[in-house]
């Protein structure tokens, strides 16, 4: 099994399939029978019921790792992850360009463990260097910045780490396995929020970690204890999703990218970000890095559009924050994702009322794109 599509469809899968279903039976059931006093129990919280151990196996395959874990949500992955390394007296680094729950966990929760963090500027080696002190266990980033869409120096990172011994953990939830798996690269542990790109139908909320062995023992043991498992019924909505990863994401970084390329000249925009553009600052790392450039593009409207218009001549997508969906979502992050950070930081990332978050979902790509232009013309007609 070598490609991504064919572990998708066949890996984790039972062999032989149970009653000869095709597809993977719910199994709901909280217990389970244990008549044998010496083999390990079956309890849904303990995370290996049957579609647990099915969903692992996929998805230690998609991630390229050794085991998997899914849980809840991906703040349950991200919390679980960050606490089966870190112990009271620890510190991490992390850019400050993380998603806001990921920041609120370090800034509220972790120093009550007393574990303490530096958040640096901007996504280099160099900057991280400087921040590593003699307590630094972790490093923790993001594959694609959220809104920018920047690509950090992901194999500086890995160096870092390597030489200080610190843990690498890697939020890859907006790249997604498709385009790229952070183990490959050296990444110890990689979370994803499920609900995204892996689920792919907003239609539920999950989360994974990966790693080694090793490391995923001893997630497994904070995730049982912490107790963000999912739910059997999740395991099989995820499990069916899995299935269609790769199509899906494909189609999406395709239709990503002609948007970005249409819309670039546009009147009413004065900047695009996607990583596909020769204009993003990441580029070259994305074409060094990447498979795919991904499903998220980010609009800066020109001054003098009109973005309320905008919003309301766009027909096809949806005004709502998430990602990863069949449908095509709009935000802006100024209300959403970025509405706690500071002004004067928002000022400083080009966050403005003018700047639009688009995840690109499975629509024509000739329709989406006809949608755009339409609105972004009648925002220029005021
Ligand atoms: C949504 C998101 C999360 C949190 O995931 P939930 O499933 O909502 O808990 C974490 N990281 C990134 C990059 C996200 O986009």
């Amino acid at each position: 099994m070598s490609t991504l599509d064919t572990q998708s469809i066949h890996a984790g899968e039972p062999n032989p399939r149970i009653e000869g279903a095709v597809s993977m039976p719910v199994f709901q059931t909280a217990t389970y029978t244990h008549p044998d006093p010496d083999a390990p129990p079956r309890y849904v919280r303990y995370n290996n019921s049957p579609n647990h151990e099915a969903l692992h196996g996929k998805l230690a395959a998609l991630t390229q790792t050794e085991k998997a874990l899914v849980t809840a949500s991906g703040m349950a992955a991200i919390s679980s992850a960050l606490l089966s390394v870190l112990e009271a007296g620890d510190h991490l680094v992390a850019p400050h360009s993380l998603y806001g729950g990921t920041l609120a966990l370090f800034s509220d929760l972790l120093p009550q463990f007393g574990i303490t963090h530096t958040l640096v500027s901007t996504d280099s080696p160099d900057a991280w260097r400087a921040a590593v002190q003699p307590n630094t266990k972790v490093l923790y980033g993001e594959s694609i910045t959220n809104p920018c869409l920047g690509i950090p120096d992901l194999r500086g990172m890995v160096d870092l780490a390597e030489k200080h011994e610190l843990t690498t953990i890697l939020d890859n939830t907006f790249a997604s396995p498709v385009n790229l798996r952070p183990a490959s690269l050296g990444f110890d542990v990689v979370v994803h929020s499920a609900t995204k790109y892996l689920g792919g139908h907003s239609d539920l909320a999950a989360g994974v970690v990966a790693g080694s062995s090793e490391h995923l023992q001893d997630v497994r043991q904070t995730t049982k204890l912490l107790g963000g498992m999912l739910d059997p019924h999740a395991c099989a909505l995820l499990h069916r999703s899995l299935k269609t990863l790769g199509v899906r994401v494909r189609k999406q970084n395709a239709t990503a990218q002609a948007l970005a390329s249409a819309l670039a000249d546009h009147n009413g925009v004065g900047q695009v970000h996607h990583p596909s553009l020769a204009s993003h600052t990441n580029h070259g790392r994305a074409q060094a890095l990447l498979d795919g450039y991904g499903g998220m593009v980010s609009l800066v409207l020109a001054p003098q559009a009109d973005v309320n218009q905008f919003f309301d001549t766009l027909s096809l997508p949806l005004r709502a924050p998430s990602l990863g969906g069949v449908e095509t979502l709009v935000t802006q992050p100024i209300h959403t994702s970025h509405k706690d950070v500071d002004p004067a930081d928002r000022r400083a990332m080009g966050i403005t009322e003018q700047f639009v978050r688009v995840s690109v979902g499975l629509e024509g790509t000739d329709d989406l794109v006809a949608d755009f232009v339409a609105a972004l013309d009648a925002s220029l007609s005021g």
